[in-house]
């Protein structure tokens, strides 16, 4: 990797320029440096000042692998946090799903003859590693400011792209009337490797399992009603770790809180368009939020972000020797290939949303009812793990 200020824009060439330099970005940089196209990656992989992010993210076998293939997954190679550190990565081998009656639906790994359902990965831990592999890989230049031109632009700059906006492109968005708190807490219970669930009172409370299979940390995700969310970020640390403990029915003991609250809006959203030409020349395309956003009860954003960039770099690498890197009919199959995928997760996660948003006991009975026939129909269940998994069929 080089890294140069440039001011009055950069002389040299690029064949692709990326803006945008979070987990999508960065790993995309790194897709196509190993197959040898100079990149510029652009911009800093966290705002200014920002504190460390709280998350964890739920990552599949698929997106596993492609981290793993360039060489980013934090569980491999030399450790780079101390090695008395809990481990950053924590299999998930069962899943317990409620709702707000007594309807469940539990998957274990062994039902579904898989080492784990997902992996729960350390946020900060994934950006280090990340950082890491981009800095050790020579066909990478980090910038601040973009280059005039390159051959294609690829977006990967987030919900709030202003490179997408200063295209043009538009972006629907539907805001949803909850926010996220996440935080992290200490159980008094082992997880055992669960990763847990509860849809209740028209909240979704998810808790996922940190520090390795024998740890007692969790991963917060708790999609409340915005107005309560920042009483959340302000109140007494063992008034949420309280407020937890009582929503899942002191599922893992008495906890408390490990680190602060913060908050996130969510929405579904969508770029009308995926592609297109550059005004400068070359062409443009979206990855990862910046091309679509969703609710995050089924920890999916990120790897639909990360399947977009695997094609994008699989299309680039196929395309005829004549081809331009920014060729429309090039980028047209990156779109194909994505977008039905990516529209059909976003549905999913907001009529699941709806679902269990509804109040009424009707409602209530029927969703309950629902759950638990799911979890006693073999084929249905299975399909809906490989899903999550990441492994459709
Ligand atoms: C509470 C919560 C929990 C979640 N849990 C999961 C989960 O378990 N599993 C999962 O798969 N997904 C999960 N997600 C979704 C996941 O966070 C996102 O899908 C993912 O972060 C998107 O990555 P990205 O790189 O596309 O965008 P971002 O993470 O938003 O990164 C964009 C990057 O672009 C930079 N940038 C922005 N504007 C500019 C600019 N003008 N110039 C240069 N750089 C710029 C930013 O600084 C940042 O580095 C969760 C989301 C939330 C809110």
């Amino acid at each position: 990797m080089s890294s140069t200020p440039h001011p009055g824009g950069h002389r040299q060439r690029f064949d692709v320029v990326i803006r945008g330099a979070g987990i999508v970005g960065q790993t995309l940089a790194l897709l196509l440096a190993r197959d040898r196209l100079k990149v510029a990656l652009v911009g800093q992989p966290r705002p200014a000042g920002a504190g460390p992010d709280v998350r964890a993210y739920a990552l599949n076998a698929t997106a596993r692998e492609l981290l793993r293939s360039v060489r980013a997954w934090p569980e491999d190679g030399a450790a780079l946090a101390p090695a008395d550190g809990p481990p950053a990565v924590t299999p998930v081998t069962a899943m317990a799903v409620h709702g707000d009656g007594d309807g469940a639906l539990h998957f274990s790994a062994t039902e579904q003859g898989a080492e784990a359902l997902t992996w729960i990965v350390d946020v900060p831990a994934l950006e280090q590693r990340l950082a890491h592999a981009v800095h050790f890989q020579a066909g990478i230049t980090c910038l601040d400011e973009a280059p005039a031109h390159a051959a294609l632009t690829v977006v990967c700059e987030g919900k709030r792209s202003r490179t997408r906006e200063e295209l043009g492109i538009d972006y629907d968005v539907r805001p949803y009337p909850h926010k996220a708190v996440a935080a992290r807490l200490r159980c008094e219970r082992p997880h055992g490797g669960v990763a847990r669930q509860w849809f209740q009172r028209g909240e979704i409370l998810a808790l996922l399992p940190l520090g390795g299979a024998q740890g007692n940390s969790v991963a917060l995700v708790w999609s409340v009603p915005a107005e309560q969310t920042d009483g959340w970020t302000t109140a007494e640390p063992q008034a949420l770790a309280q407020a937890v403990q009582e929503r899942c029915g002191s599922a893992l003991g008495a906890m408390t809180l490990e680190s602060p609250a913060q908050t996130w809006p969510l929405e579904l959203s969508r770029a009308q368009r995926w592609i297109g030409r550059h005004p400068a020349g070359g062409g443009v395309a979206l990855a990862g939020d910046a091309a679509h956003a969703m609710h995050p009860l089924a920890g999916q954003g990120l790897n639909v972000g990360l399947a977009d960039v695997a094609e994008l770099a699989k299309v680039l690498h196929g395309r005829e020797y004549w081809r331009e890197l920014g060729d429309m009919r090039l980028l047209r199959r990156y779109e194909r290939a994505r977008q039905a995928d990516v529209a059909a997760m976003g549905w999913l996660t907001d009529g699941l949303f709806g679902l269990f948003n509804q109040q009424g006991s009707r409602v209530q009975a029927l969703r309950n009812w629902g759950l638990s026939g799911v979890d006693r129909l073999g084929p249905l269940k299975h399909w809906l793990a490989r899903q999550a998994m990441g492994q459709a069929a």
